[in-house]
């Protein structure tokens, strides 16, 4: 294994494995470290990608420049890999009135909202399986990740390349000088996405994470579809008649426990809009690496240069890791500039303090 490298990433979530791509288009070479584990924020999700979320179904933080940039990442990467982990499937979101039927009929109109909406119902279309009473939304230009696959198949690429090393970084073997110098490896940037590590890490312990714990269940219903339902929970479809209800939100119970909270808030959830009988195969639980103020965290370190942060993709990592992956490296080899909204830069008063 070659000893130079361009850039060191640490970690290979949804984060480091965008920017590492990333990078390497740009024709830089990285090194990835990372440790395997099995409940990373990344293997737990669900990997939805929704451009209309929230109890008020509004239009997701920069839509229209995500949404387009993930559809060509994920594609063109599973062409590279030739593997196939990105399925766009339709997202069908009932209205809970007769008041935001109303409005999404205007709304369905209106140029910022067409690319995203495939068929509006004003009566119930899929009641064999939900309670629709409203009609409801149908959404195209979405659907869902295979994260841990996506994962996989990218570790393989990268380990091929004799780019990664699988085991926990260790700061005490760090040394920043002209160089970055990790144990006899050399490079001229390190840059961390150690998702909900980094709150607790040498560098950026001082970044305003909020993390939020999610519980998914895995059930087999009675009968099978190709869509996703969303509203309160989603259910969707993933392999051999398998499906993803989540996903729970808690701030105060940090752990990477299983609990009967959570399965029976998803429970009662489901029992609200979901009519087909199911089976519970199995439940997961992990933290999401939120900050306090939904956006992410891309940038260098406010004193050392050559340290830098990808990281707070919180409950969207599918959305927001290509885009902002795709900036942090132009930045990073071109010097272009990185969105404020998401530059931590508007943090370093909190550094300095
Ligand atoms: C229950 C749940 C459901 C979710 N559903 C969705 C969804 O449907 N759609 C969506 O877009 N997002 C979803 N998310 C959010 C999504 O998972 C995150 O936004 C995303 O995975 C964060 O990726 P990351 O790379 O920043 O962090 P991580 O996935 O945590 O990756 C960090 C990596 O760094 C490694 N690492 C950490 N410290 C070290 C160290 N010291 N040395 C070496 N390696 C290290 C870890 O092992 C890991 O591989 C969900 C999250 C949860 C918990």
């Amino acid at each position: 294994m070659t000893n130079k490298f361009d850039y060191i990433i640490v970690g290979q979530g949804l984060a480091g494995t965008s920017l590492a791509f990333h990078l390497h288009k740009l024709g830089k070479k990285v090194l990835i470290i990372d440790e395997e584990k099995d409940n990373t924020s990344s293997k737990i999700a669900a990997g939805l990608f929704n451009p209309v979320t929230g109890r008020k179904m509004v239009l997701t933080w920069k839509a229209h420049q995500l949404f387009d940039y993930l559809n060509q990442f994920y594609k063109n990467i599973e062409q590279k890999l030739s593997e196939s982990f990105l399925f766009n499937t339709t997202i069908y979101r009932p209205f809970v009135s007769l008041e935001e039927q109303n409005e999404w009929m205007g709304k369905s109109a209106d140029e910022n909202h067409t690319p995203f909406i495939k068929q509006l119902h004003t009566i119930p279309a899929y009641s064999q399986h939900l309670n629709d009473d409203f009609g409801g939304l149908e959404l195209k230009n979405c659907g869902y990740l295979d994260i841990p696959k996506f994962l996989k198949a990218s570790r393989t690429y990268f380990t091929n390349k004799e780019a990664v090393l699988n085991e926990k970084f260790d700061p005490s073997g760090l040394e920043i000088s002209d160089n970055v110098i990790y144990k006899n490896f050399n490079a001229k940037k390190i840059i961390f996405c150690t998702g909900i590590e980094e709150k607790s890490s040498t560098f950026f312990d001082w970044l305003p994470f909020s993390l939020v714990k999610g519980e998914v269940l895995e059930i087999i219903p009675k009968d099978n579809f190709n869509m996703i339902y969303n509203r309160g929970v989603f259910i969707m479809p993933r392999n051999n008649e398998k499906f993803l209800v989540g996903a729970t939100y808690d701030t105060k119970d940090i752990t990477y426990d299983k609990t009967e909270k959570g399965r029976n808030t998803l429970i009662d959830k489901l029992e609200i809009i979901f009519k087909p009988t199911y089976t519970i195969q199995g439940q997961r639980a992990g933290i999401r690496p939120a900050t306090k103020d939904r956006k992410p965290f891309v940038g260098m370190h406010p004193e050392l240069d050559k340290v830098g942060v990808f990281n707070g993709l919180g409950a969207k990592g599918v959305t927001l890791a290509p885009y902002f992956a795709n900036q942090f490296a132009d930045f990073l080899v071109n010097e272009k500039v990185i969105d404020v909204e998401a530059n931590i830069s508007r943090y370093y008063s909190l550094y300095f303090r």
